[in-house]
């Protein structure tokens, strides 16, 4: 299928094949002990507040939740809003299929992934609040994000506006500083990881799967090399500074629509990336440039810190940013 079959109607923007997914269509929700709410079988956005306290650590079965609607479709299995029976707290139920997990052998790095993201306590990455298993699967219990995919707001609004952007800027180099002082990469930063929450802050999701398998998901994907640094795509070693490249990719596809090396085909992207072929719309504002043009740089060590990316003068004049109360700054 040639690419140009995938432009999106919405926005414009060619979407390599695999990349960009579509709605999730209505599935049942999984077999075996799995029950569906009482009337329309949907949970009320509304329940989502006042918030119930964090699950408690202990062990979990299908049987302590009632299950709702499905919220999305992953690569092993599907994703469902779901409520915990004893405090009434919502969640979302992230099902894996243990045979599936096996068949493309990523149970290794599954375990990884359960490992760091239960570890990771930030208001703007996702939590994994906890995880149980059945004979057939596997059950992630994910913090609910309410506002869903920052890829589907994206291409609802086409394009967003200075002071979104700059307060996702925010959100996100904040997340990732944290990340990085614990040494965890994270290696696929892009809109359809990224989720809302019930204010719209940004969540960071997938976390730890693609810190493990990037280059390895894309290819199973037929994926796209959007995102991807040189460094990446001349297969080359790379640390954390990956991250950087992708929030400076993140910052012009937020503003513009589109991301900034798209081109019709693979060769192209990739002759584009390796360039840094980056050109603006007229419509960029001059401080969102020179974020971007600061965070795009060919070699890894020039590209501007995450730290700077926080006291970057565009980011604190528009950010908007909001902190849950409770939520403290780790001190260096
Ligand atoms: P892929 O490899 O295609 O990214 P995946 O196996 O990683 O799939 P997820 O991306 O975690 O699966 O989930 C699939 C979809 O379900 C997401 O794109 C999102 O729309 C929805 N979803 C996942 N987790 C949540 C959540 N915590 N809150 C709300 N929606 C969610
Ligand atoms: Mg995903």
């Amino acid at each position: 299928m040639s690419q140009k079959e995938n432009v999106n109607p919405k926005c414009g923007a060619l979407t390599p094949p695999g990349h960009r997914k579509d709605p999730p269509k209505s599935e049942s929700p999984p077999k075996g002990g799995a029950v569906t709410l009482p009337g329309t079988g949907r949970v009320p956005l509304e329940s989502c507040a006042p918030p119930a306290p964090p699950l408690q650590p202990r062990t979990f079965s299908l049987e302590d939740f009632e299950v709702g609607r499905p919220l999305g479709k992953g690569k092993f299995g599907n994703v469902y809003l779901a409520r915990e029976r004893s405090t009434k707290f919502l969640v979302a139920l992230k099902v894996l299929f243990k045979s599936q997990v096996e068949k493309e052998g990523v149970e290794h790095q599954l375990r990884r992934e359960i490992e760091i993201q239960a570890h990771l306590r930030h208001p703007n990455i996702l939590r994994l609040y906890n995880y149980f298993h059945d004979r057939r699967r596997v059950f992630l219990i994910l913090e609910f994000a309410p506002r869903g995919e920052l890829y589907k707001e994206l291409q609802r609004c086409r394009r967003l506006d200075t002071p979104r952007t700059a307060t996702l800027m925010e959100e996100l180099a904040d997340a990732l500083l944290y990340c990085h002082e614990r040494k965890v990469i994270h290696r696929d930063i892009k809109p359809e990881n990224l989720l809302l929450g019930f204010k719209g802050e940004l969540k960071i999701a997938d976390f730890g799967w693609s810190v493990h398998a990037p280059s390895l998901r894309r290819r199973t994907l037929c994926g796209t090399l959007d995102y991807l640094p040189p460094e990446m795509v001349e297969g080359m070693a790379h640390d954390e500074k990956v991250d950087l490249w992708c929030v400076g990719v993140l910052c012009f596809e937020l503003l513009v629509g589109h991301p900034p090396f798209e081109s019709p085909s693979h060769a192209e992207t990739y002759q584009r990336i390796t360039k840094v072929d980056l050109h603006f719309p007229p419509f960029v504002p001059d401080g969102a440039r020179d974020l971007i043009s600061r965070l795009l740089r060919r070699s890894p060590s020039e590209r501007l810190p995450l730290a700077d990316v926080l006291q970057h003068p565009w980011v604190r004049a528009h950010s908007r940013r909001v902190l849950p109360p409770t939520y403290v700054p780790p001190q260096p």
